[in-house]
């Protein structure tokens, strides 16, 4: 049993020293891209597993149809990235195999189809070792739901709590696990910065810093201390704090759930709430979500590869709703705000007012295809 707790208190040496590490990476801060003023911007496209290659073709098609003068001048490059898929990742034993992260990485924005994680084992998520590996300390998830007075946008913190160390706990086999949650003061400085910049912006005038401090002391305790003095910067901007447990139960409360604006939240928390926010706005099939750094941004759809679709033959009828509003997400982000309104405006029509084709994953609807088709003819119309 000793040479178990020896061997526990050594690796949790070298993981204190790691995490003090990449906090004063963090805090030494990166150069921000100005999309404005860039010459060329390499959008990466990869499709992922399951029927993340179906809706990320579509998502290509839709950004290639409103980017296409830029693309014919060479001011805009959409490249195809390989490799990010289930087969490559186990045959190289890597969460994403060495040629594909080089290859995301000589990119400046990436739009990301689902990635399958195997259950137990030691393979870390892609979408971990990719917040990591690119550095994206902000998932940002806007959720709207104008008839019932719901527009929120939650900032949940990337790259830090119980993610960053998921693969790496502390087992005596048969007797206990320990898994580690860490939070550093620089990485929740720059999220909440995030928050409360968007907050201010955007004419917002609340934000709710959501953790479980009473019981998660150290960590949520730190995390809501640091955003309230983040909070000091922007007068006219309330901070308030909730727990996770009574917050989860005010996003289906009628009462008081249009309160609310924007949301900052420590890592799993933001995980679990952003799916029950985008379930209200009718199903994952239905979010978008930015992963976004100071160097790179990845966008993405918040559901995962639903490999019964697949199972089923079903995957041409995949959705893909939620990617094309990553893709609005993304032309946002590098300043083509008219593109992004275009197909912001064709989805409403599309999803919300005419209706006229609806993609569900059900073969008694639409194909994924011809949704698409629906929204770009749309476009044309605008
Ligand atoms: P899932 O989101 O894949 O599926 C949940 C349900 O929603 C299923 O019934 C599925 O058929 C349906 N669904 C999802 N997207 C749809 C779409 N576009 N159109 C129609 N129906 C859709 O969740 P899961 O089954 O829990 O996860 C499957 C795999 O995806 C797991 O390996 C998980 O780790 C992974 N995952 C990846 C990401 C990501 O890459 N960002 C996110 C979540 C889950």
């Amino acid at each position: 049993m000793n040479a178990y707790i020896n061997q526990a208190v050594e690796s949790f040496r070298t993981l204190i020293t790691e995490q003090l590490e990449r906090q004063e990476r963090i805090a030494a801060g990166a150069e921000v891209k100005d999309y404005t003023k860039m010459e060329k911007i390499v959008i990466g496209v990869c499709g992922g597993d399951g029927i993340g290659p179906i809706i990320t073709r579509e998502g290509e098609r839709v950004l290639r149809s409103l980017l296409k003068e830029e693309v014919e001048a060479g001011r805009i490059e959409i490249r195809t990235i390989e490799g990010l898929t289930l087969e490559k990742r186990m045959e190289v034993g890597k969460a994403i195999p060495d040629d594909t992260l080089a290859a995301l990485k000589a990119c400046d924005v990436i739009l990301k189809g689902p990635t399958t994680t195997p259950h137990g084992g030691n393979m870390e998520s892609a979408n971990v070792t990719m917040r990591r590996e690119l550095d994206l300390y902000a998932n940002v998830r806007p959720v709207n739901v104008p008839d019932q007075g719901i527009d929120w946008i939650f900032y949940r913190e990337n790259s830090e709590g119980e993610y960053v160390l998921g693969s790496r706990g502390v087992e005596i086999p048969g007797k206990l696990a320990m898994d580690f949650k860490v939070t550093t003061d620089a990485g929740t400085r720059r999220i909440a910065r995030a928050a409360f910049e968007y907050a201010k912006n955007n004419g917002k005038t609340n934000v709710a810093i959501v953790t479980k401090a009473n019981i998660m002391k150290k960590t949520d305790g730190n995390f809501s201390k640091i955003c309230h003095e983040i909070a000091e910067e922007y007068p006219g901007i309330t901070a308030e704090d909730w727990y996770i447990d009574i917050m989860t139960a005010n996003l289906v409360n009628e009462a008081i759930r249009s309160r609310f604006q924007v949301f900052l939240l420590p890592n799993l928390y933001g995980d679990i709430i952003t799916d029950e926010a985008a379930q209200i706005q009718g199903g994952v099939g239905t979010a978008g979500s930015a992963n976004v750094g100071d160097r790179y941004a990845m966008f993405e759809a918040i559901h995962g590869s639903a490999p019964r679709l697949i199972e089923q033959g079903l995957g041409e009828y995949a959705n893909p709703s939620s990617i094309f509003k990553a893709a609005a997400m993304l032309l946002r982000h590098i300043a083509r705000t008219e593109a992004a309104e275009k197909l912001e405006k064709a989805l409403l029509i599309c999803t919300e007012s005419e209706r006229k084709v609806i993609a569900t994953g059900s073969a008694e609807d639409a194909k994924c295809a011809e949704f698409a088709d629906y929204v770009m003819e749309t476009i044309a119309k605008l």
